[in-house]
């Protein structure tokens, strides 16, 4: 299963991303998770991306791409799979399609997570991330569901980068669905519905 997710900040990619990890057990490559890790560990590539993210724009692809090789390159990810935030835009999504080819491995499907951009703004406002393993909840979870960990809101969560981060995605990464719907792999589901519902359909849509 080798998978792209599409789809705008906050429409549920890390979410569906999760539960296709724990029941089928591939790899989850999340590059705004790695670039958070890097920012929070303060290496080189975190001090450079840190200004782009803070902003809501999207961080070098040389920077990028960079990352998803490495990570790539990694044994769990040999067995498949799914790519959450990464292309962004279609200078990476060739690129992607390149270094895969060159690893004679290739994308099954681009799975698009849709959801209106005013059901984003109010999502992404409430959105609180778990400072210890990730989870992602709502402003009405005092403490982290999923390990009780502190729940805290993403910089860019704030309302001031909200408007930039959509704007960046429908110039840069909304082309992509045209760009995968051209190579015949773009399957889509309905995001702005419960998570069970909404994987229910993720599920039907990949064939499993
Ligand atoms: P995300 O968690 O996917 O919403 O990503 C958070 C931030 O990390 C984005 O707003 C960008 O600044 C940066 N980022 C994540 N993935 C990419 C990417 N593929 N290309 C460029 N910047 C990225």
């Amino acid at each position: 299963m080798n998978i792209v997710l599409l789809g705008a900040p906050g429409a549920g990619k890390g979410t569906q991303a999760q539960r296709l990890v724990a029941d089928y057990g591939v790899a989850h490559i999340s590059t705004g998770d790695l670039l958070r890790a890097a920012v929070k560990g303060g290496t080189e590539l975190g001090v450079k991306a840190k200004k782009y993210m803070d902003a809501g724009e999207l961080v070098p692809d040389e920077l990028v791409i960079d990352l998803v090789k490495e990570r790539l390159d990694q044994d769990d990810a040999k067995k498949g799979f799914i790519l959450d935030g990464f292309p962004r835009n279609t200078t990476q999504a060739v690129t992607l399609d390149s270094e895969l080819a060159k690893m004679e491995r290739s994308l099954d499907c681009a799975l698009l997570v849709d959801v209106e951009p005013a059901v984003i703004v109010k999502r992404l406002s409430s959105r609180r991330t778990c400072r210890a393993c990730g989870y992602t909840g709502t402003a009405a979870d005092a403490v982290c569901p999923s390990c009780g960990g502190e729940m805290y809101q993403r910089d860019d969560d704030k309302p001031a980068t909200i408007q930039n981060r959509l704007d960046v995605y429908e110039k840069s990464t909304s082309p992509l669905v045209e760009y995968y719907r051209g190579k015949g792999i773009l399957v889509s589901v309905d995001g702005d519905r419960p998570v069970d519902e909404v994987y229910a359909d993720v599920k039907e849509a990949l064939g499993l």
